[in-house]
Parts: C-alpha cells; sequence; structure tokens
C-alpha cells in the first residue's frame, strides 16, 4: 500500500487518534482483518469510512463493506460504529468493468476456423482493406479466472459488464506474469502447472481450487500465500501472451505447425488456442455479438463430454492406502481417444452418487489430461469394498476416503512405494512398475533390498544379462547423480511430505535432525499446522528404519539452503512470535520483520499469549504496552531489539 495523501493524512489527524498513518498502512497490508484487535478494526473503519467521506477514499467500497465492515459485524452486530454510519448503497457487490468483457466463440474443427477467415476476407473487402492487411495473431487460451486489471483494481469478468472488485489478489502479493506491468486489461489469473504438480498437487484437486483461494475474502492458506509469493500464481494480461502474429494465408497452410508450439508455449494450464485479427479497423468494421466478437475464435480441440455407461468399478489400493475407485467404461471415443477406464474421485462420491455397474456418468475430456467424471446422470446402488484388494485387509473410512491400514504388509502399498522412489528421484530409469512387481515376486520388499541385489540375483529371478546389466548401472547413477535432498526425502512417500514440504522443513533442519523432531518444534516452522505436524513425525517414524538403510547407502545429495544460515537455530529468535509495532527508525517496519523472520522468527500481527516479543517503535500508546505486559510478553524498545539480535 503506497503512503496516505496530504488530504487523508489531514484527515488522519482530524480524527485524533493515536494512531499514526504507519499503524493504519499496516494494519489495511495485512491479509485478512482476522488478524486486527477489536481497537485496531475500528481504528482502521474510523480512518477509511472518513477518508471515503471526504472523497479520498484509501480503499475501495468493496474491501471496506465486505473485510473490515463485515468483519465487525461477525464480532458485534449491536456495535455503536455499525448504528451510527449509514449503509452504503447494496451496489458495493458488483462493480462496473472498465471493459466489457465478452467470452470467445469457439471451434472445434479446422472448416470452421476456414469458414471465419472467410468472414474476416469478405468484412475486409467491405470496407476496402486489402488482403495484405489481415494479420492473424495466435495465443494460447489460458484456462484460468478471467480478471480485468486497470492499473488501480482488478475485478473478475462476472456478465461481462459488471464484476467482483478481487484487488485483494494484489494486495496478497500477485505478480503481473513476464514480470509485466499493472494496467494491461483483460486476462487471466493463472498458476504454474509444473509448480503446482509439485508442490500443491497433494493438497489442491486442481488448480481451480488455488484460483478460487486467491481472490477469496477469506484469508488465504500457508501454501497459497507461498505459491503467490514464489510467483507460481500471477496475473497473465493477454496482452503480454507468447503468439504468433502472420498472414491469413500462412494460417490456411501451415495451421498444425503454427498451432503446435503455441499449444506448449506457457506452463500453465491452456483448453486452446485464440485467433484474432489485430487489424484495428477490421475489429471495428466486425464488431461484437452479444456473446463475443466477430474478429476473434477460440479453438478447442480437447474439450468433449460423452455419456457413457459405467461397467464396475474397481478399487485399487495406492501407496498410502487409499482405496481409488476406477471405473471401467464401455470403450467410448473422446476426442480422438478410446476411453475405457476413469478414476473417480474417492469412495464417498462412489457411495453417495451411486457410481456402479450400469450407471452412466457424463465423462469429460479438456486438454490432453486424463478423463474425468464430471457427473453421474444415472445413479446406481455401489458396491463398496469391505476388504483391500491386494492384502484382505479390513477397510476403513478416513474422511471421503477409504483406506486400507496394513501398513507394513499391504503388496499394492509396497510396490506403489518401491514404484514412487526410484519416479521421484528422478534420476534414473529401469524401475518402473513391470520390474518392480518382478522383483516383489521375489520377495524383494523394501529399497534397501533392491540396492543389494547383485548380478546373480537379477539372473536368478529371470532378468536377462542385458536387462541385468542395465538394473545394476542405474542403481549406481541414482546414487551418483545430484538430487535434492528434499526430493530424496519426498521419495519416500509420506503423507504429507510432498516435494515442497520436505523443501520447507529442510529450510530449517538437516535431513537427520528431521527425524529427531517432535510436534511442538516442528509447528515453530511456517505452514505447519498441528494436524500436518502431527502426521509428518508419525510418518517420519514408520520410515525411519529404512530412510537410514537407504540413506546410508550414500547418495549424492544436493543440500537445501538454510533460512538465516548460521544463525537459523542459535537465534534467540528461533521459533519465538515476534510483534512489531509503531514506526522504527532503523528501517521500515517490513524490513525489520523480514531479517526477524530469516532468523528464525515468527512475525504476529497482533499481540496474543503466544507472542514472546513486542517491539516497540515510536508514538506507542503505554495501554498497549501495559495489555503486552499482563500477557506475559517481553517489551523491547527497537534498540533493545537490536542489541538483541545483533
Ligand atoms: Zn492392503
Amino acid at each position: 500500500m503506497t503512503d496516505m495523501t496530504p488530504q487523508q493524512q489531514q484527515i488522519l489527524l482530524s480524527l485524533d487518534l493515536t494512531i499514526s498513518e504507519t499503524d493504519i498502512l499496516h494494519w489495511l497490508a495485512l491479509d485478512t482483518p482476522e488478524q486486527l484487535s477489536d481497537e485496531q478494526l475500528l481504528a482502521v473503519l474510523m480512518v477509511t469510512n472518513a477518508c471515503y467521506r471526504a472523497g479520498f477514499p484509501l480503499i475501495t467500497d468493496a474491501v471496506y463493506d465486505h473485510q473490515y465492515l463485515a468483519q465487525l459485524q461477525a464480532r458485534d452486530p449491536q456495535h455503536a460504529f455499525l448504528l451510527q454510519v449509514e449503509p452504503e448503497v447494496a451496489s458495493a457487490k458488483t462493480v462496473a468493468l472498465p471493459q466489457k468483457m465478452l467470452s470467445t466463440d469457439k471451434a472445434y474443427s479446422f472448416s470452421e476456423i476456414q469458414k471465419w477467415i472467410e468472414r474476416l476476407r469478405k468484412a475486409a473487402a467491405d470496407i476496402e482493406l486489402s488482403e495484405e492487411d489481415i494479420l492473424i495473431r495466435v495465443t494460447p487460451k489460458l484456462d484460468g479466472y478471467a480478471a480485468f486489471d486497470d492499473g488501480q483494481g482488478l475485478y473478475t469478468r462476472g456478465d461481462g459488464v459488471r464484476g467482483q472488485d478481487v484487488s485483494r489478489a494484489f494486495t496478497r502479493g500477485m505478480q503481473v506474469a513476464m514480470k509485466g506491468e499493472r494496467g494491461l486489461g483483460p486476462g487471466e489469473i493463472v498458476i504454474s502447472k509444473s509448480y503446482f504438480a509439485e508442490k500443491l498437487s497433494e493438497q489442491f484437486e486442481n488448480s481451480r481450487n488455488i484460483q478460487a483461494a486467491i481472490i477469496a475474502e477469506k484469508n488465504v492458506e500457508p501454501s497459497v500465500k507461498q505459491a503467490i509469493d514464489d510467483g507460481a500464481c500471477v496475473f497473465f494480461p493477454f496482452a503480454l501472451l507468447p503468439n504468433w502474429t502472420g498472414h491469413f494465408a500462412a494460417v490456411l497452410t501451415d495451421f498444425d505447425d503454427i498451432i503446435e508450439p503455441i499449444w506448449s508455449s506457457v506452463d500453465v494450464d491452456i483448453d486452446g488456442v485464440i485467433l484474432e485479427t489485430t487489424h484495428p479497423e477490421l475489429k471495428s468494421a466486425m464488431g461484437a455479438t452479444r456473446h463475443h466478437h466477430r474478429w476473434q475464435i477460440a479453438f478447442k480441440v480437447n474439450d468433449e463430454s460423452a455419456e457413457v455407461e459405467v461397467v464396475s468399478v474397481t478399487p485399487q489400493t495406492s501407496r498410502t492406502g487409499r482405496i481409488s475407485p476406477v471405473a471401467e467404461l464401455v470403450p467410448t471415443k473422446l476426442s480422438g481417444a478410446t476411453i475405457s477406464r476413469a478414476t473417480v474421485h474417492h469412495y464417498n462420491m462412489v457411495r453417495t452418487n451411486g457410481v456402479g455397474p450400469g450407471a452412466i456418468v457424463q465423462l469429460v475430456r479438456s486438454g490432453l489430461v486424463i478423463p474425468k467424471i464430471e457427473q453421474v446422470l444415472h445413479a446406481v446402488t455401489p458396491q463398496i469394498p469391505e476388504q483391500c484388494p491386494s492384502c484382505d485387509t479390513h477397510l476403513l473410512w478416513e474422511a471421503d476416503h477409504l483406506i486400507c491400514p496394513n501398513k507394513t504388509d499391504c503388496p499394492a502399498q509396497t510396490e506403489n512405494t518401491l514404484v514412487h522412489f526410484f519416479k521421484t528421484l528422478g534420476n534414473n530409469d529401469g524401475f518402473g512398475p513391470k520390474v518392480i512387481a518382478k522383483l516383489l515376486q521375489q520377495g524383494v520388499k523394501h529399497i534397501h533390498s533392491i540396492y543389494a541385489l547383485s548380478q546373480d540375483d537379477l539372473l536368478a529371478y529371470g532378468f536377462g544379462e542385458k536387462t541385468t546389466f542395465n538394473l545394476l548401472e542405474q542403481l549406481t547413477v541414482s546414487r551418483s547423480v545430484a538430487v535434492e535432498d528434499w526430493r530424496f526425502l519426498a521419495a519416500f512417500g509420506v503423507s504429507r511430505l510432498g516435494g515442497g514440504n520436505c523443501e520447507k522443513l529442510l529450510q530449517h533442519h538437516t535431513l537427520t535432525e528431521l527425524f529427531t523432531l517432535d510436534v511442538a518444534t516442528m509447528v515453530t516452522i511456517d505452514g505447519f499446522a498441528e494436524v500436518s505436524a502431527q502426521a509428518i513425525v508419525e510418518g517420519l517414524a514408520n520410515i525411519k528404519d529404512e530412510f537410514f538403510k537407504v540413506y546410508n547407502l550414500g547418495f549424492n545429495l544436493a543440500l537445501t539452503p538454510k533460512l538465516a544460515d548460521g544463525a537459523g537455530g542459535d537465534s534467540i529468535l528461533f521459533g519465538k512470535q515476534i510483534v512489531f509495532t509503531g514506526s522504527m527508525t532503523s528501517g521500515s517496519r517490513s524490513d525489520m520483520e523480514k531479517s526477524a523472520k530469516l532468523l528464525g522468527a515468527k512475525i504476529g500481527k497482533s499481540v496474543s499469549s503466544k507472542t514472546t516479543f513486542l517491539v516497540t517503535g515510536e508514538k506507542v500508546g503505554t495501554n498497549k504496552i501495559n495489555a503486552a505486559k499482563d500477557k506475559g510478553v517481553t517489551v523491547l524498545t527497537e534498540s533493545q531489539y537490536l542489541e538483541l539480535v545483533d
């Protein structure tokens, strides 16, 4: 948030509150008003309301209404402030978009593209435009969340005319893609596909859940905030899209060659390509329908759906013991491929939606991804398995999932764990499902026993000479090629220890130290709530023996850089919650917060019983200091604090 204007500063002074401009700006910059104390919230409301009424608004109406006012309403519906301020017109829900955002007409075949180009040529002839001037720009069609950035705010597409103000996505730190500037108009909020696969796919079903979280009013989850900070969730203005631009004749002759590189030109989900003419006069001559611009068309190849009959639902035991329901289908042609099976999300969906033999489901294939069961059109009585298909152990329900609790001796879990290990390491090949299955039949159940295999063993198990040589070679390669330590740990497949979480933990502790951490220590690391920490500590204990057997074989591990290298664990701030308040003299408060974070501190926004230190800058009232002391918080002046961390 930028500084207050002189007018706003004047208004603040006139209110005669003992609050500085820095305080207000700091509070407004928090992720959510939930982080404010009652007094802080009231101060924010008074100041922003006064600025708004004077004609120099600090925040948008929508943010004022839906965040701060709503927060006060939630805390105290009878609060005097609510009664004294007359309600604003309820139009704050949607705002008029700076420019209409239409949908795009769609083509599913090349002949439709040919027809569209014919229309371009005809329109060009009508305005006596030379055919030479009909250039076409081809860009990827982003499959994100459409929005409009006018440089001031960010608005959803809504009905194309009015949308919602979701500027909070930028407030939360979201960047413009390609290091672009604000104010480039229409675009989409998108998430890096590779980042999603690596760091978020365990927690989220698909990237849509995250797009929703970024613009939602409620506070974003730590992993989403991290993705924003890592630059993985961005606003991608259409103007900055990679593109092919050339003459329409080339589009007609080299269509496939032109669109293919476009299809893979960005690391985000796309569901087609967009073709549009770039000539301004031709564009205005062609105009728009209520629904779409006539000078633009989307070419989509793989977004088809079909109604398909389910033959059966087969339970499959995954690495973690979850039972995945796989629907076997009457083979159906869908966007060029014959589909005969699809995964159902979980057994609760099978149970509640009635997916079983004879059920009719709607299957959707979008992009080049595996088809999904979108909805159940005709339900039947589902068959819910009681035993693990692999080890016959009685299954248990855990939230939406059926799980096999046999952690030590379930062949399917073992097989998938071994496959997962080599696949996650990613520096070798050879140990795919077939080889692993064959080894399992011979009683080779552990990663460390795979590494102990000799040439004689493999030959005796029936592998050919060449395969044996290759497999042994791959085992050597997997240990000698450098692999990140977080990837190595993630390869063991502990629940909630995907690559992202492994990396976070390893920024604070070494690989071997992690096995000694207790829950209380783990929750001091940003991003680990009690429940996850509990599961991770248990998971690590379960793999400890196997882990060290493998680790001691000697892998070439690239270590994750430690946050606050050399200081971290020794710093007096490590794992402590610290709150900064008032204006600081030695640097900006946010810089001080950053450096405290690097020393391992957790930054609190207001004092609570969890706070260890309150660092007070200038203009901090004695009430605040006394209240902190009452909570057992150590109150430090800025210089005392600097001495402490020096
Ligand atoms: Zn089992």
